[in-house]
């Protein structure tokens, strides 16, 4: 095999890859991303908590919302909850530039239109360039992909996502985000509307199995009717897997590690990535750098756990679907006595269980 071209090979510029590649001080890194430029083409609303905003990267938010609105099939509403903020946004171009720059400002490098199709150890092969080797380790980050059966997560419940990015011709109000829930439009998931720049934009999306174009389609017929958008112009559209768990079992194997959605670690509810991601990044470049990986496999299995949990939980109110309403009425009335985590949503279950 070849020379080593630095002691870290990161394979994949997304959030994963360069959140981990960024905190690597005392190593060489090399990224390798197949696309032309991180975070090109985007694919994600970047809906997260303030928590997992500030360790992704606070310079990337551009929005921020103090309610959720949950609507029914025929787009009334069911209830709403409140945080201070409860969710904000961050824009996922925004982000991989941040912390593309960062990258370069401590000297790692990036290879775009550099795509792997093999590995073996610390080496990677380079479709039509040939193999590359590391003097340490390999990070795959390439999102949910072949190399996930590596880390054992050859499962993972897929849905197909479809997002579009509209002008409006009527502001809508920018302090929250809609969800809409039922059988019609989202069969397997929801639709939401999420505001951008004051409400004068929205991106409109759903996740579903099948026919997500002409579903999308009919649910902005629905939502104009209802007056709920009043839409100018189409400006881009977006797409991607939505991914559901269950995580991997495994975050290494051996000098190979893994983050973010090749390891299917998403949250089931919301197909929400980026959560797993800022968890376990700072964990991983430790032990990366340290070589000690005690503390990376007890944080990755107590997020395992609390990710599954959330699977458990969402198939249950999938199954049940008829009371998928009353559990969102039920998820309302608690918020009040105490506060349901944006990121870890078994903290529900706390909640009921909690005495008045
Ligand atoms: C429609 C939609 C909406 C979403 N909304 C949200 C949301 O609101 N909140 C949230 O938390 N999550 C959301 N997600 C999920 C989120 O986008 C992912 O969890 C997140 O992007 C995963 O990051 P990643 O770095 O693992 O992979 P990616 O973002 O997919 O990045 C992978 C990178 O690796 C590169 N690459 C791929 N294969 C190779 C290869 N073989 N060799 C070299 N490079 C390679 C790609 O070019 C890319 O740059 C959404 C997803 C979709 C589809």
């Amino acid at each position: 095999m070849a020379d080593p071209v630095s002691d870290v090979i990161v394979v994949g510029a997304g959030p994963a890859g360069l959140s981990v590649a960024t905190r690597l001080r005392r190593k060489s890194v090399l990224v390798l991303n197949a696309s032309k430029s991180p975070g090109w083409p985007p694919h994600c609303t970047g809906l997260v908590s303030p928590e997992t905003a500030q360790k992704l990267g606070e310079e990337a938010v551009t929005e921020t919302f103090n309610e959720a609105v949950f609507l029914d099939d025929s787009l009334k509403e069911t209830c709403r909850i409140y945080g201070k903020p409860l969710a904000v946004r961050v824009s996922r171009p925004l982000l991989e530039k941040s912390l593309g720059h960062r990258l370069e400002e401590i000297g790692h490098s990036l290879r775009n239109n550099s795509l792997v199709d093999d590995i073996r150890e610390t080496c990677v092969h380079v479709m039509g360039k040939g193999w590359l080797c590391a003097r340490d380790s390999v990070l795959i980050a390439t999102g949910y992909s072949r190399f996930s059966r590596l880390f054992g997560a050859k499962y993972c419940d897929t849905l197909s996502g479809l997002e579009v990015r509209v002008r409006l011709s009527k502001r809508i109000s920018d302090d929250r985000f809609v969800t809409v829930h039922g059988n019609r439009y989202a069969p397997e998931f929801f639709t939401w509307i999420v505001p951008l720049h004051g409400g004068r934009e929205a991106l409109v999306g759903l996740a579903a199995r099948s026919d997500i174009a002409s579903r999308l389609v009919a649910f902005i017929h629905a939502a104009e009717r209802k007056g709920l958008l009043n839409i100018d112009k189409m400006v881009s559209h977006r797409g991607g897997r939505v991914l559901r768990g269950p995580p991997a079992k495994h975050v290494h194997r051996g000098s190979i590690y893994g983050l973010g959605d090749v390891l299917c670690a998403s949250k089931p509810f919301t197909g929400g990535g980026l959560y797993a991601i800022a968890t376990m990044a700072p964990v991983l470049a430790e032990a990366i750098e340290s070589r000690d990986k005690a503390r990376l496999e007890g944080e990755w299995e107590a997020l395992r756990s609390e990710l599954l949990l959330q699977r458990y939980l969402t198939r249950l109110a999938i199954i049940y679907r008829p009371f998928w309403k009353m559990g969102l009425v039920v998820t309302c009335s608690v918020q009040d006595r105490c506060t349901i985590s944006y990121d870890r949503h078994s903290s529900l279950l706390e909640c009921l269980t909690r005495r008045r």
